[in-house]
């Protein structure tokens, strides 16, 4: 996911000064709602839209939990689900649900029209939750998130709610299972004669692509399923606590890997999850400029960068990598939270020396609310290059 500013408009501030601490259990009082909405004059453009569509029935509460007034929306299935949530559906991974953020993330008119031609969530939860077993309780806001990621892995991923016409194979392999559900009135039969009917035509409309593609891989899925179910229902639990905005910002005097130049791109990979820059061809000294965000997992694991030359015909070449411990900034950013005090100030720093890869001290700042953290680094394993990047904490309530 890539952002390019934050959205400060939104947050009235009245949010923006909420602690790290509290962020899964913020007070809905101080979140933008729609009364606050109708007087907003953004209500052309993307934003706009978006905040209308907001608006709609269905779209004021999670549609996983029903935590009400939902900052987040995954844009493959077309929802608008609360934070707490979003930590679940990310860590399903971006082939399953795309998880883009109201406020902070920069929408375009396309992704806005492909929400809206979705429906929002009144619609996907008819599709998602027809079939609910009666043994199974959709989660409520204050669900603990084994039962949340349980759920939700079953209604994204496993396609276990779908209605009768959208299951390739039952996942209640007993007559009756679910027929005790109101909206679920279909024999298990059918569904498995629907599979047959739907090779056959191959190319037809579909509902959803991305529910076709599910399809298409239901077999393998199945097969992988029990030996990926562990690290599977691991990453599935993980809480975040807050986000990091990286700004990759450039690098310096990297390797060649082809003749005489490199096309370089950066990974930036933080426990599960990894997002990469774009491509810059012919160029050692590349300026990406591009942010990128990455959830933070309770149990902080360090920031990976990882910057790679773009083949087409043969694998990717090695550019060198660095590491960034990024507690300190999170740290930072949690006392600044719980402090008075609103003056720019500087909050930490990481010290350049002999034993570590800094180029300057990697100062941490806190200026117009925001702490952040500019960081310079040789990068390692490979002859030559430094990476600058900007880091920025950003409170899970935005
Ligand atoms: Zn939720």
């Amino acid at each position: 996911m890539s952002i390019q500013q934050q959205n400060t408009d939104a947050n009235n501030g009245s949010g923006s000064g909420s602690c790290l601490y509290d962020l899964l259990c913020a007070d809905p009082s101080t979140s933008w709602n729609c009364h606050q909405r109708d007087g907003h004059a953004s209500s052309s453009g993307p934003k706009g839209k978006l905040k209308n569509l907001m608006c709609q029935s269905g779209n004021g509460i999670c549609a996983d939990c029903g935590s009400s007034d939902p900052k987040w929306v995954s844009l493959s299935l077309g929802v608008f689900i609360c934070i707490k949530c979003s930590g679940v559906h990310r860590s399903l991974g971006v082939h399953i649900s795309k998880v883009l953020s109201v406020n902070l993330d920069e929408w375009t008119d396309e992704q806005v029209d492909t929400l809206v031609d979705l429906g929002g969530n009144d619609a996907a939860n008819l599709k998602y939750e027809a079939c609910i077993p009666d043994n199974l309780r959709k989660p409520k806001p204050d669900s603990s998130i084994e039962e949340r990621s349980d759920y939700i892995r079953r209604k994204y991923e496993l396609h276990q709610f779908l209605p009768s016409d959208e299951l390739l194979s039952c996942p209640y392999p007993y007559p009756g299972f679910c027929s005790s559900s109101s909206r679920c009135g279909n024999s298990c039969g059918s569904a498995l004669d629907k599979k047959h009917s739907e090779k056959q035509t191959a190319g037809g409309h579909r509902i959803h692509g991305l529910g076709q593609a599910f399809r298409n891989s239901w077999r393998r899925k199945e097969s992988e399923h029990k030996a990926t179910k562990k690290s599977n229902s691991l990453a599935g639990m993980i809480e975040f606590v807050g986000l990091i905005k990286v700004n990759v910002v450039r690098g310096t005097n990297l390797a060649v890997r082809d003749i005489v130049t490199s096309d370089p791109y950066v990974i930036l990979s933080l426990g599960h999850q990894s997002v990469k820059t774009r491509v810059i061809k012919n160029n050692l000294n590349p300026v990406w400029n591009e942010q990128l965000m990455l959830s933070i997992p309770q149990t902080i694991p360090p920031l990976k960068m990882l910057v790679y030359d773009k083949d087409t015909f043969k694998p990717d070449d090695f550019m060198g990598d660095a590491e960034i411990d990024i507690q300190p900034l999170v740290s930072a950013a949690k006392a600044s939270e719980i402090s008075s005090i609103r003056e720019p100030m500087q909050l930490g720093s990481w010290v350049a020396s002999k034993d570590n890869t800094l180029v300057r001290d990697g100062i941490i700042t806190f200026v117009d609310g925001k702490v952040k953290q500019e960081i310079s680094l040789r990068l390692q394993n490979v002859e030559k290059g430094t990476l600058d990047i900007e880091l920025e904490c950003v409170p899970l309530t935005q």
